[in-house]
């Protein structure tokens, strides 16, 4: 479960915010353009999110906050997520787990976990099965409803596919399979040298 998100300097967000979800419903209600939307979208993003389509800019670094009425730009985003994991549904020792992605207009990016830096894949890898990972379905966002009816059969299969947990799986598989590929090239390479050297 979201606890809470920590936003900073992400889209309208210039100041530091910190919306906290209790277990039951939440909704954030305001006037149009007041940043609404943003915070999906901040959620989306420190979950690993690079579609500039799904983000609604153009470049990355448009998600990085430009200034407003008295208030100056920033040189970088940072969003943090606060997840529950009190049921160790993460396969890590805390109760509590922070993802925060960073990015900066010189256009590095950083990424921690209970902040220790990680990879995006580290975070990816922590997320798949949970619905909140790439191509996840824990965040419907305007018109996805139709998207996903209308969707590929291929791809109806991948929704059900995370939402039955085999995702995991299907991640190891190719991994192992890469590693196979690798180390038959290996031998093949190795069975030329004894060649030549015979
Ligand atoms: P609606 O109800 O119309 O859908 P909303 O409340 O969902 O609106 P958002 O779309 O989340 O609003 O926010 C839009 C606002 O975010 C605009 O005012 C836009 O100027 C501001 N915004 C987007 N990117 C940035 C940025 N990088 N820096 C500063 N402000 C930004």
């Amino acid at each position: 479960m979201l606890k809470k998100v920590v936003i900073q300097g992400f889209k309208s967000f210039g100041e530091k915010t910190e919306i906290t979800f209790e277990p039951s419903i939440t909704g954030i209600v305001g006037p149009n353009g007041s940043g609404k939307s943003n915070v999906a979208e901040a959620i989306r993003w420190a979950l690993g999110e690079t579609k500039t389509k799904i983000l609604r800019s153009e470049r990355q670094q448009d998600v990085i906050f430009t200034g407003s009425q008295g208030r100056k730009p920033v040189g970088m985003a940072e969003v943090t997520l606060i997840l529950d994991n009190s049921n160790k549904h993460f396969p890590l020792p805390y109760a509590e787990i922070a993802i925060t992605r960073r990015f900066f207009r010189s256009g590095e990016s950083e990424f921690y976990i209970n902040k220790s830096p990680c990879r995006l894949k580290d975070i990816h890898e922590l997320l798949v099965d949970t619905g909140l990972g790439k191509h996840g379905y824990a965040i419907i966002g305007q018109g996805q409803v139709d998207e996903i009816l209308f969707s590929s059969p291929e791809e109806k299969r991948s929704y059900l596919e995370e939402a039955a947990g085999i995702n995991r799986f299907r991640m190891r598989e190719l991994e192992a399979k890469k590693k196979l590929l690798e180390t038959q090239n290996g031998i093949t390479r190795l069975n030329d040298l004894t060649n030549e050297l015979t």
